[in-house]
């Protein structure tokens, strides 16, 4: 049940009330900026990204109709792409964060897709349309800012780069095809990048041990 349904009104005289707990409030966007643990960041929009007409999969896909607060969609995509994703998400190192114009109304998709527990929200707000490309580009300037490293998935925003960002992080954007989304080629570019982070990251732990 999502936090906002309503709650079924059938009672009884003698029973408990038992909190809800299938509703988990996602982490807060700035709590993960602000984890040190976390070597990667990585950006996921939805339409053209997990969204896509005719995923490049080698799976089944799945097509089904979304009812959210501010209307009704047709959402198609790949359950191997969303498992591909969840493992990302598992490595200690690397974090989700949407980065999408799907504000609250994301959490009717991962109940869809399974992810559970939620990714925290980079704009956890519905915004106008005309508003969504600022606030994702503020959102990224200011990770790259903090030197963090980040992989950003979108369709229409980010750049094909990958490279290091001049505030000393490593960057990796990627530009899906919007039709397809997220191929298998691209999740094997983030894993690399994933690796070459990480690995940086024990080279600068052996030098201060050398050092
Ligand atoms: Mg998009």
């Amino acid at each position: 049940m999502r936090e906002n349904e309503p709650r079924s009104s059938r009672s009884a005289p003698n029973t408990t009330d038992v909190p809800d707990t299938s509703w988990t409030a996602p982490p807060r966007f700035e709590d993960v900026l602000a984890d040190t643990s976390v070597d990667v960041l990585v950006f996921a929009d939805i339409d053209g990204v997990l969204n896509a007409r005719r995923p490049k999969w080698d799976s089944r896909i799945e097509r089904r109709h979304v009812r959210t607060e501010t209307g009704e969609y047709n959402v198609t995509w790949s359950p191997a792409l969303v498992t591909e994703l969840r493992q990302l998400d598992h490595h200690p190192r690397v974090r989700l964060v949407w980065l999408t114009s799907w504000g609250p109304e994301v959490a009717p998709l991962e109940d869809l897709w399974g992810y559970l527990p939620r990714w925290p929200r980079a704009i956890p707000e519905l915004l106008p349309t005309g508003e969504v490309p600022a606030a994702k580009h503020a959102v990224i300037d200011r990770v790259a800012a903090a030197g963090r490293s980040y992989v950003w998935c979108d369709d229409e925003l980010a750049g094909d780069v990958d490279d290091v960002t001049e505030f000393g992080g490593l960057r990796l954007e990627i530009r899906p095809k919007s039709r397809h989304g997220l191929e298998p080629v691209h999740i094997e570019r983030i894993w690399g990048f994933i690796a070459k982070v990480v690995a940086g990251e024990d080279r600068r732990a052996l030098r201060d041990t050398a050092g």
